[in-house]
């Protein structure tokens, strides 16, 4: 079996920012134990189904705020997963962490745990960006949660920053990239807002109070985190993601390259044996499945070849160096232009799409807007 991937869903926050449309919940202590004990069931749950072969080469904890949980959850659930998984020796461990839960302390307890990589939500620069954001961090908090990893020897980090918000700039955007990588991180994502309407800066952009950025300037935005990021030393390997050569993040690439993953916690998805599986996404639910011995699956597809060859080119051409002529061969049992002859054709004549060795790939002009190019593969 290909090297998997283990995700880790960790739904709490110390507030909710304003466009937050993921599963997290305010951080209680009651609430976060009751958490602890269904995972432990899950993960139970999941020793039992299988034949416990797998091999992790990733673990990922993501939500959600991971680092909001007090230190001693946290060492619960990094000895509950190096317990119940089996990792390889120079495997990828991330957490995501927000900046006002970061500490000195934090740092060192996250080394000794063996986190190796460290995701931070930076997402904006000017104080009246990061309130519009509803983020509960300053710039300040940013700064001093680098400093305190570079500190203990985490020097692979990500900075996670948005664009396209409500009256910022493209100036704006050109400083705080250029802010992002004066702090020496390793990795850098870049997010365009996307609104979901129920969220308080969607209701907000629904009532006309404020407008979301054009779809011009979204653009011009975009272009311009390519070239800053690039003339910085810094790959783009994924139409949103960038790293110093060598940094790409593994966990991620296992997801965009079909590779097995499996996901715990609420709302957290699998990708396995063939099948996707999700998560009960609410928290009740999640527990209240497991707390009656159920599986806390409640959504379940397996992939007919079809399926599985579109999941390929969508993901897969996300990727700059895009998706291999003798990989999906091996992979499918079938050459790529005996399946997508006729689309490869239209998106190549319009430019989209391009050859290079054996290597299918989305071209320059078709990045802005590969999502469009990516439906021809569904
Ligand atoms: S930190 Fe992330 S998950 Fe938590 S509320 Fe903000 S956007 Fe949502």
């Amino acid at each position: 079996m290909s090297p998997a991937g283990l995700y880790l869903h960790v739904p709490f926050c110390l507030h909710k920012c304003a466009y937050c449309d993921f599963v997290s919940y305010p951080y209680f202590s009651a609430l976060a134990q009751a958490y602890l004990e269904g995972l432990r069931c899950e993960v139970s749950w999941w020793r039992r189904l299988q034949d416990n072969s797998a091999r992790f080469a990733t673990l990922y904890l993501g939500g959600g705020t991971p680092t909001c949980l007090p230190f001693a959850f946290l060492e619960e659930i990094f000895n509950l997963l190096r317990q119940s998984f089996s990792f390889l020796p120079r495997a990828e461990v991330t957490i995501e962490a927000n900046p006002e839960t970061f500490s000195a302390e934090l740092a060192r307890r996250l080394k000794d745990w063996g986190v190796n990589r460290v995701s931070i939500g930076m997402q904006a620069l000017r104080p009246e960006h990061l309130r519009l954001l509803g983020r509960g961090h300053t710039f300040k908090e940013v700064v001093a949660a680098v400093d305190a990893c570079h500190r203990v020897g985490l020097t692979n980090i990500n900075l996670d920053l948005i664009y396209g918000f409500p009256g910022q700039s493209l100036a704006d955007w050109r400083e705080a990239l250029r802010v992002a990588v004066e702090l020496g991180p390793t990795h850098i994502s870049t997010y365009a807002l996307e609104l979901e309407e129920h969220t308080p800066l969607g209701r907000q952009v629904a009532a006309g109070k404020i407008s979301l950025a054009e779809e011009e300037a979204v653009r011009a935005m975009y272009l311009e985190a390519i070239d800053v990021l690039e003339s910085r030393g810094y790959r783009h390997y994924e139409l949103s993601n960038f790293a110093r050569p060598g940094r790409e993040c593994r966990h991620n690439l296992g997801y965009w390259r079909l590779l097995p993953y499996l996901g715990l916690g609420p709302a957290a998805h699998s990708f396995w044996a063939g099948k996707r599986w999700a998560n009960a996404p609410a928290l009740p639910t999640y527990l209240d499945l497991l707390s009656r011995g159920l599986s806390p699956v409640v959504e379940e597809t397996v992939l007919s070849s079809e399926d599985a060859r579109s999941e390929a080119m969508i993901l897969g051409l996300r990727l700059r160096r895009g998706v291999h002529r003798s990989w999906f061969a091996a992979r499918f049992g079938v050459v790529l232009e005996e399946v997508y002859g006729p689309v490869l054709q239209r998106l190549q004549q319009q430019g989209l799409l391009e050859w290079e060795g054996g290597w299918l790939r989305l071209s320059r002009e078709a990045l802005p807007v590969a999502n469009q190019a990516l439906l021809h593969f569904v």
